[in-house]
Parts: structure tokens; C-alpha cells; sequence
């Protein structure tokens, strides 16, 4: 499960985020879960809870918010938000190939809470 090693590495950019902006106890984490990236919501919360006891991070909140894949059709430039993420027909021309992903590629943390 690769949502471990993508806690693991969020935990070390947390810290150092924390440190570098001189936040008390942390309260709570917002990710946002792209869903391209790759990663499976409740997986990731499952690894926060798993990896985060005995750690300085232990009792902060994991919220993962699901942003929804968004593309702009290659031919009449039309935004839409694909159902199926292996073909997107544009609803406006029918086009499905040469597409620009504009939201929903990135797994990322948003903001940091502290007490
Ligand atoms: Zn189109």
C-alpha cells in the first residue's frame, strides 16, 4: 500500500512546515486528493492513523478532501469534469483525446491547524 509511504513522507514535510512557522501542538492537517493522484482517501486516513501514534503528530486530525478531476478539452477548449478518468469525451465536441488536466493531479497538504 503506497498511502504508507506517502504518510510517511507528508509526516517528515508537516514537521518541518510546523517548525519553520513556528505552529504550537497541531490540531488538525487538510490534504486535498486529487483524483488522479493515485491515492486512496481512505487508505491515506488509514495510514495517518496507523503511523502518526507515539509521533509528535500523534491525535492531529487527517482531513482529506476528494478534488475532482477537471480537464479542458485539446479542440474546442470547453471544461469539464470527466466521469470515467480513462475516456473523456468532451460534451460539447465529442472529442476524447489531447486533453489538458487542470485539477485533480496533485496530492498536496492545504493548511496546518494549532492550538
Ligand atoms: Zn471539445
Amino acid at each position: 500500500m503506497h498511502e504508507l509511504s506517502l504518510v510517511q513522507s507528508m509526516m517528515t514535510i508537516i514537521l518541518e512546515e510546523r517548525d519553520r512557522h513556528g505552529l504550537g501542538k497541531l490540531t488538525r492537517v487538510k490534504v486535498k486528493n486529487g483524483a488522479l493522484a493515485g491515492a486512496v482517501t481512505d487508505a491515506l486516513t488509514f495510514a495517518w492513523e496507523a503511523l502518526t501514534p507515539g509521533s509528535e503528530l500523534e491525535g492531529v486530525e487527517l482531513l482529506v478532501e476528494d478534488v475532482p478531476l477537471r480537464v479542458r478539452c485539446g479542440a474546442c477548449g470547453v471544461e469539464f469534469e470527466p466521469e470515467d478518468r480513462h475516456y473523456m469525451p468532451c460534451p460539447s465536441c465529442g472529442e476524447f483525446l489531447g486533453h489538458t488536466v487542470l485539477a485533480g493531479k496533485e496530492l498536496f497538504i492545504e493548511s496546518l491547524e494549532a492550538e
